[in-house]
């Protein structure tokens, strides 16, 4: 705790600065979702397309982005993992990482980036991170590092983007409560209309949240939440992520048991094919051509057609089939006629209804907004009142 003053004024000296600069360091990398995003019109092949490279480094997460040799780091694995990582990126000539972020203060996922960011051969220049802290020593060591090296460090909010080539990044950032899994960040990657997410360990209750504030989730391949934990990777999440694949870092024989049995029988109720490092050791994904090419370290290789994902039907399955059908399309006709007068939005997604003030609603994407003049008309459609605003 003696140290907490210190990481305290180093976060509040941050906003300052950013606050008097007119945040002028973060706009420099920064688009915020208000910004107009110039959709990439670049051949695919030219750029040698999207790379998820998720490194095996036993229980923890560890993932490498790439586009047109930019690179983002999501997480470094445990304390005395970082060297994997380091190793990981000198294989794959990765001489500078324009982004590392951190999802969330475990060690399973900070524990080696203050080896990452110590390593000479790699110049860091931009740190990620939520404003979620934890009291380890270790956390403490590394808050401290990037403190006195001046790192560029960016606290995202939600829909904030970061480029990288010609991928889009687009972040999801929780209010930050108790249990630190579910502060995770969460990052949307987009490219050339395709699309991976990445979860951190977001459990349930984030799952629920990020549907509820209308963040589009849709992607072709999941990073599972919590290493497949069975408190992750809610049904309507996944239903509404709609993944043609899912992707799990998890240790050999760990500890937790994970992925936990309840996890693998989703996936695989929802024949969704799962990629676990701790069978397969490191997996990279390519994005590009409307394909997804995966190869693992233990000799997979496999060619994944994109299927083409229709927005309306990847909403329509999230929550139970024949009442959504119904709504979806009676919501259609509401929309266009009451979207003027409606005094509450819904979120199709979450089925949650605001008030049409609430700030929710601000944040919800508008393909995820059902209209209704009346409480008692949302009601009837199966919608629950919001905790934040109350409808009433
Ligand atoms: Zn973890
Ligand atoms: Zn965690």
């Amino acid at each position: 705790m003696k140290k907490y003053p210190k990481v305290l004024s180093f976060i509040l000296a941050i906003v300052c600065i950013t606050a008097f600069s007119g945040c002028d360091v973060l706009d420099a990398v920064l688009t915020t979702s208000d910004t107009n995003t110039t959709q990439t019109d670049t051949n695919s092949s030219a750029d040698g397309g999207f790379t998820v490279h998720m490194i095996d480094i036993g229980q923890g997460d560890s993932i490498l982005l790439e586009c047109n040799d930019e690179y983002m780091l999501i997480d470094a694995g445990e304390l005395g993992q970082g060297g994997i990582v380091n190793d990981y990126l000198k294989d794959h000539n990765v001489t500078q990482l324009d982004y590392a972020l951190i999802t969330h203060p475990h060690s399973d996922h900070y524990g080696g980036m203050l080896d990452v960011l110590k390593n000479e051969s790699v110049t860091t220049k931009n740190i990620v991170m939520t404003e979620a802290m934890n009291t380890t020593r270790t956390w403490e060591k590394l808050v401290d590092y990037i403190d006195q090296k001046n790192y560029n460090v960016i606290f995202p909010k939600t829909n904030d983007t970061i480029t990288l080539g010609n991928t889009t990044l687009t972040m999801y950032v929780p209010e930050i409560v108790k249990d630190l899994n579910n502060c995770s960040i969460i990052v949307r990657a987009e490219y050339n209309g395709m699309s991976a997410i990445f979860t951190g360990d977001a459990e349930s209750s984030e799952e629920k949240l990020i549907l509820d504030e209308g963040f589009n989730v849709q992607a072709n391949l999941l990073k599972a939440g919590h290493h497949g934990s069975r408190t992750s990777t809610n049904k309507k999440f996944l239903s509404a992520v709609n993944p043609q694949i899912a992707l799990i870092s998890c240790g050999k024989n760990n500890d937790y048991g994970h992925p936990h049995k309840e996890t693998v029988k989703k996936f695989n109720d929802a024949n969704i094919p799962m990629y676990r490092t701790d069978e397969l050791g490191s997996i990279v994904v390519t994005f590009n051509n409307s394909n997804m090419s995966l190869s693992t370290t233990s000799g997979t290789s496999e060619e994944i057609a994109i299927s083409q994902t229709d927005t309306t039907t990847t909403e329509s399955k999230t929550s139970d089939e024949t009442s959504s059908n119904t709504s979806s399309k009676t919501s259609t006709t509401t929309k266009k006629a009451t979207q003027k007068t409606a005094k509450y939005v819904g979120n199709k997604n979450s089925k949650v209804l605001h008030t049409k003030d609430c700030a929710t609603v601000s944040k919800m994407s508008d393909a995820n907004k059902v209209y209704f003049n009346t409480y008692d008309e949302a009601i009837a459609q199966g919608y629950t009142p919001a905790k934040d605003c109350n409808p009433q």
